[in-house]
């Protein structure tokens, strides 16, 4: 059986997204075979597949000849970004009869945001308000009237890591905030003001079922995502019941197989508002690995090649994961930190293969695991303050 997969990120360069699903893979004896621009790309580092003559593919995703080659190689295509060539996907669907998941129609809707945001409002999903807004001073100021301040401008399209997010706190914010976002197409977000940011894995199988991961929190430092806490922990119990209602219906409103990460806002009243959809494996659910199951990779193995799915449950009382980013781009910091983690009881180190480093880039992360959450905060406190740069 063979997957393909694109690992090019036109905005990260990265890759471990591929090589977590990849390492997965190599378990089930699945063959994998990898489309990104970089020779030694992190997906690539993982195997080989075992027929030479399905090597891994040198180039880009927006090279339709390319993607139209690694398609005559497999059985399934998969991605792992959301911000492709959706057009050539649905080419490819037609032309070559090739199963892909999720559905070109999936990622067409969830890699423009203000698409997706309508999609799920109108399928009857908790969004905050939003709005349409042109690239003029004046449409911008306009928001502000409508939304009141502070405001959230986004780009619609190629976002992450919160870089194509502005923060509108002013009528004169305006000039300041088309200058950082430039000629992108943009819509505005009302401001939520969540006490918790909260996130929930979903697989969706082929025959549209769902299956949930336990509800984590997530808290994002410089608008990255720095560590995830599972389960949430909450006085109110009929939170982590809603919150997976809430992503599971999201994403039954979505066609074809595999893994999404619904990333929510939790309010002061326990109130729940979807803030956005991965249509792939997501940061937030890379605990997974060691604390539930069955991982949220092997789970998107699994759907799209229409397996069982496994149990998505916890197999450890608490867990934590903690980001390992870039400070500069020393990767001697990196190592170092590596070596502290190792020395930490329940800790996993991960390392994504990057052959380098730079402020802001995620360069691995580590999972710690225990019998109590306190265990878990008593082993996260070293590793905090090991972190690259003093974690700044
Ligand atoms: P990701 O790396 O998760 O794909 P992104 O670039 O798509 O990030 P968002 O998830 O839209 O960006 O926003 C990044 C962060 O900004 C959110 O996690 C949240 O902390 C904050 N944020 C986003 N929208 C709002 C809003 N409307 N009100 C308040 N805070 C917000
Ligand atoms: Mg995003
Ligand atoms: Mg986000």
């Amino acid at each position: 059986m063979l997957i393909e997969i694109s690992t090019h990120f036109p905005t990260t360069g990265g890759g471990q997204l591929g090589r977590m699903l990849a390492a997965s893979a190599s378990l089930l004896n699945v063959d994998v075979v990898i489309l990104d621009s970089g020779e030694s790309a992190p997906a690539k580092q993982i195997l080989s597949p075992r027929n030479p003559s399905l090597a891994h593919i040198d180039g880009s995703f927006s090279d339709p000849a390319k993607i139209r080659e690694l398609a005559r190689r497999a059985d399934v295509l998969t991605v792992e970004i959301e911000h492709v060539d959706v057009r050539v996907l649905e080419e490819i669907e037609s032309e070559q009869g090739i199963a892909i998941h999720p559905s070109p129609s999936t990622i067409k809707v969830i890699q423009d945001k203000f698409v997706q945001k309508s999609h799920l409002r109108d399928q009857g999903c908790p969004v905050s308000e939003f709005i349409p807004v042109d690239s003029t001073v004046e449409s911008i100021q306009q928001c502000a009237r409508t939304l009141g301040l502070p405001f959230m401008l986004k780009s619609r399209t190629l976002a992450y890591d919160g870089r194509g997010n502005y923060v509108v706190r002013e009528v004169g914010d305006a000039v300041e905030a088309l200058k950082a976002l430039g000629n992108r197409p943009l819509y505005a977000e009302k401001w939520v003001p969540f006490t918790r940011e909260i996130a929930v894995m979903v697989v969706r199988t082929t025959q549209g079922e769902v299956l949930s991961y336990p509800v984590v929190e997530t808290v994002h430092k410089n608008n990255i995502c720095h560590l995830v806490f599972a389960p949430l922990r909450s006085s109110d119990p009929s939170v982590a019941e809603n919150s997976q209602r809430i992503a599971e219906s999201a994403v039954k409103t979505f066609q074809g197989a595999g893994i999404f990460g619904v990333e929510m806002f939790l309010m002061e009243d326990g109130s729940i508002y979807i803030n956005e959809i991965a249509p792939r494996p997501h940061n937030s659910g890379h605990y997974a690995i060691e604390a539930c199951e069955t991982s949220q990779f092997e789970n998107h193995l699994r759907a799209v090649l229409s397996l069982p799915l496994g149990s998505t449950a916890l197999k450890v009382p608490s867990a934590a994961m903690l980001n390992i980013i870039g400070a500069s781009s020393s990767m001697d910091e990196i190592r170092t930190f590596a070596s502290t983690a190792l020395t930490v009881p329940g800790c996993t180190v991960h390392l994504y293969g990057k052959s380098d480093c730079r402020k802001g880039r995620k360069m691995g992360h580590v999972t710690v695991v225990g019998d109590s959450d306190a265990t878990v905060r008593a082993r996260l406190r070293p590793l905090l303050s090991a972190l690259p740069g003093g974690g700044n």
